[in-house]
């Protein structure tokens, strides 16, 4: 089985890279990390598996259409895409600029479409699509751009689920909750920053652990494994979306 996971450097992107690498190929999709990406192949092909490093900005649909024939020319095929590319700038709704609020919606939401229509000619008639969004998404945040991209996220799996769907092809979400990696620490830093209270009262509700990449990991894989799950949204959050 083959399996490309966009932004898969770091963070949530490498531990489901790391977690698949057992029973899949894995085509490691980076912007400008080449040395940690370069790390993420070295821990995957350690497991046997094979793996390659495919450079290229999401937002850029060439770039994309042009990675996507590298992954099938170097894998062979593709059983499944995890859109987990993202970026948060956050930011108050009057503090946003053009630019922060293109260069978000373009990364997280429009970047996930090129890979989507990119890799769906290509992909395994059983495969799978899986979109990392966000708990953002349904519920909102502090930081509008973060937020619609995700929410989009969630009118694309949907409607994607009913495009294809009937051929066979899954097309999911999972939307975590606050998640250890470096991306979090820019938003703790903003809630910081604008003195957000929300969560006070959530921390006592959850988990005595902080989320970890390899949680949301082991909820992507359970997609992949899952025959009969379909556009669905998938809450990985400790009961955060109750509170
Ligand atoms: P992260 O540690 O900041 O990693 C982001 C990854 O995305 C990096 O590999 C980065 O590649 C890549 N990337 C960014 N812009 C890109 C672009 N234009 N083209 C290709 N790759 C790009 O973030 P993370 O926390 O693991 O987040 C991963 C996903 O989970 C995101 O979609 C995020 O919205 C979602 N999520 C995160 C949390 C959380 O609390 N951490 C919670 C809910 C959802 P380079 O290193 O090469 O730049």
């Amino acid at each position: 089985m083959t399996v490309l996971v966009t932004g898969a450097s770091r963070g949530i992107g490498r531990a489901v890279a790391l977690d698949l690498a057992a029973d899949h190929d894995i085509a490691i999709n980076y912007r400008n990390a080449a040395d940690a990406a370069a790390g993420v192949v070295e821990a995957v092909e350690a497991t046997g598996s094979t793996a390659v490093a495919v450079q290229a900005d999401v937002r850029d649909s060439a770039a994309v259409d042009a990675m996507i024939e590298t992954v099938v020319d170097e894998l062979g095929s593709l059983d499944a895409v995890v859109n987990n590319a993202g970026i948060a700038d956050p930011s108050l709704a009057t503090d946003t600029d053009d630019a922060q609020w293109n260069r978000v919606l373009e990364t997280n939401l429009t970047g996930a479409f090129y890979v989507t229509r990119a890799a769906l000619p290509f992909l395994d008639p059983d495969g799978d699509v899986v979109f990392i969004s966000s708990i953002g998404g349904t519920g909102g945040t502090v930081d509008a751009s973060y937020a619609a991209s995700k929410a989009g996220l969630h009118g694309l799996t949907r409607s994607l689920a009913r495009e294809y769907g009937d051929g066979g092809i899954q097309v999911n979400a999972v939307a975590p909750g606050p998640v250890e990696t470096e991306m979090n620490g820019v938003i703790l830093e903003y809630l910081e920053e604008i003195d957000f209270r929300g969560h006070e009262n959530i921390d006592t509700h959850l988990p005595a652990y902080a989320c970890q990449p390899e949680d949301v990991a082991h909820t992507v894989r359970y997609l992949l494994e899952n025959e009969y799950i379909q556009g669905e949204i998938v809450n990985v959050n400790g009961g955060m979306q109750f509170q």
